[in-house]
């Protein structure tokens, strides 16, 4: 446990504000030993300016990146604020990983508050079905999460200008199913590499 929420990798530093989310995947790099390289199992959460300290200056990497351990949308008050200072201070790309259910757990708008200070948004598909969806995320919201996060994707594009649906490319899993869904819903469409160790 400790205190890394900001952390490099390649030409992208990435913010860690939570380890909450509702979905346990069975393929979520937390449940490996090698992780993303840092031990991002936080002792807590961090306050905005925490993680603005962490950050520092920005301006040297090609993105700012919310991201996790955990749904970083969760702690979306905290997204706003540090997202509003390094766009101001550094002028920062900003992207957002998310599972698109944090409305769904919150109950509230989130979406609206992003605009103008989020530039990508990438939402996890992971499947191409409510059933698959539930058995490869075991989502606290059980079945419905797959339609929330579909419906999440949908008004996503109503806010942010760049909006992408991934997969992780999983042994035996067809990505081509996924692959239509995000273009029926007119976004990108990304396959993410899967890490086992
Ligand atoms: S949604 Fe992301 S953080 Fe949550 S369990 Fe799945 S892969 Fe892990």
């Amino acid at each position: 446990m400790g205190k890394i929420y900001a952390y490099v990798i390649e030409n992208n530093i990435y913010l860690n504000l939570t380890n909450r989310c509702p979905n346990r995947c069975v393929f979520c790099i937390r449940e490996n030993k090698k992780g993303v390289g840092y031990d991002l199992w936080l002792d807590q959460e961090p306050t905005a300016n925490e993680v603005l300290a962490a950050a520092g200056d920005v301006t040297p990497y090609q993105e700012v990146v919310f991201c996790g351990y955990g749904e970083p949308l969760l702690r979306w008050e905290v997204v706003v604020e540090v997202a509003r200072e390094l766009k101001k201070r550094y002028g920062a790309k900003i992207r957002i990983n998310t599972n698109g259910l944090a409305e769904a757990v919150l109950g509230s708008k989130i979406l609206p508050e992003l605009e103008g200070l989020v530039d990508t948004i990438s939402i996890s598909l992971n499947a191409a079905s409510s059933g698959e969806y539930h058995r490869l995320c075991r989502s606290d919201l059980g079945p419905e999460a797959f339609d929330k996060m579909l419906e999440f994707t949908r008004n996503s594009k109503l806010y942010i200008p760049r909006v992408i649906l991934s997969v992780v490319k999983i042994p035996g899993f067809d990505p081509e199913p996924a692959r239509k869904i995000a273009e029926q819903l007119g976004v990108e469409f990304r396959i993410r590499p899967y890490q086992t160790e």
